[in-house]
């Protein structure tokens, strides 16, 4: 007999699952049952299935099938909290997923307080989870390690909700005690893996049991997909990684503008059927002397008024090869003084993770670092 295929469980949807319970004589209620193991049980193995009988499960194994959560290959804790995984795939490629306790992520994204708890209590109260959605990234965007990385490949949606779940199972967090956000703000450009991002956030949802409030993608601005993104009936919040007041500024920091133009950009935003009390967030990377100036930030203020918006202020986090310097704190508060008075809501989000290359822009595999 020939060796088994290998198939991985995580990623399939209740259809999908039904579909094999099918195929192997079982009732409908088994699949429901496997999809309660993968998604709120967060099971490893097979064998942890016990709702399963023993019969069923054997066969799943000899045809082949396994639960495919990916390996922790690194883990470093940061001195705030921040934790930051090196998760592993079948194929051995890896990607990055951060943890926040009391997270700023770019849900909240408001800088409001948080403690330098030790993790390990677990005396944190809300926690931001920050996911991948490719292995590299091919946006180019300059102030971006990860773009140093290129593109490997996409994430298949089992791979973007197993990074999830992954990090659930190591922080014993639950989704439904615990606040936990999601961002997709990681390595890679979700809008580049569409299919894969969304099949993966109604997993999160029908099956994990988040809310799509609780969860923000962020994209450099792939303007087709923000269309079919609106349209969405399950969808987490929009954010588009802004970094720039003009066309000329933003093609030199993010190529991808010579694609998608700012004007096509927010124009598309203009048409984003926002829902009752959401708003969009901007993401907007200051980098010193480049895009920090007050005409910059007057050119922001003209170039998204009367959008119902929010902009979460970033001064750069620094890497290696990363040829921009961070703006003084006292340029980013002039900044944000000129979005305010404008009556735009702005905020400063505090670096999460530095010490650990962590933050926002700095996953790039950075493994010269003590594992703890
Ligand atoms: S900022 Fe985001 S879209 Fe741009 S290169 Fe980095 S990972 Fe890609």
């Amino acid at each position: 007999m020939s060796k088994p295929q290998q198939s991985e469980l995580l990623g399939l949807s209740l259809q999908q699952l039904t579909e094999i319970t099918d195929r192997f004589g079982e009732p409908p209620y088994r699949a429901r049952q496997l999809f309660d193991g993968l998604y709120r049980q967060r099971w490893l193995e097979l064998e942890q299935f016990s709702p399963l009988p023993g019969d069923f499960r054997q066969r799943l194994r000899e045809a082949g099938f396994s639960v495919g959560l990916p390996r922790t290959e690194g883990r470093f804790v940061s001195k705030d909290g921040t934790v930051r995984y090196l998760l592993a795939f079948a194929d051995g490629q890896s990607v990055e997923t951060v943890w926040m306790p009391e997270g700023d992520g770019g849900e909240a994204g408001d800088g409001s307080a948080s403690g330098d708890e030790e993790l390990e209590s677990k005396t944190w109260s809300r926690a931001t989870i920050c996911v991948s959605s490719q292995v590299g990234c091919a946006v180019d965007c300059k102030f971006c390690m990860t773009a140093l990385l290129g593109l490997a490949r996409n994430l298949t949606a089992g791979e973007i909700v197993g990074q999830i779940l992954a990090v659930l199972r190591d922080q014993q967090a639950d989704v439904e005690r615990d606040r936990l956000n999601l961002v997709f703000m990681g390595q890679g450009e979700p809008f580049l893996n569409y299919d894969n991002f969304m099949a993966a956030v109604r997993l999160l949802v029908e099956g994990v049991g988040f809310a799509e409030s609780r969860m923000t993608v962020s994209t450099s601005g792939i303007v087709p997909r923000i269309a079919d993104f609106g349209a969405e009936p399950v969808r987490p919040k929009l954010a588009v990684s802004l970094n720039a007041s003009n066309e000329a500024l933003r093609t030199q920091i993010m190529p991808i503008t010579k694609k998608w133009t700012i004007e096509k950009l927010i124009a598309s935003l203009r048409n984003f059927p926002l829902r009752n009390r959401e708003r969009l967030t901007f993401e907007y990377v200051l980098l010193h002397g480049v895009n920090d100036d007050d005409a910059h930030a007057r050119e922001v203020v003209e170039l998204i008024r009367g959008l119902r918006a929010k902009v979460n202020l970033i001064a750069l986090n620094p890497g290696p090869d990363i040829l921009f310097a961070t703006p003084e704190p006292e340029r980013v508060l002039a900044f944000q003084r000129i979005l305010t008075a404008a009556g735009i809501p702005a905020f400063l989000r505090r670096p999460r993770g530095r010490d650990i290359y962590a933050a926002c822009g700095q996953l790039k595999h950075t493994t010269e670092l003590v594992r703890l």
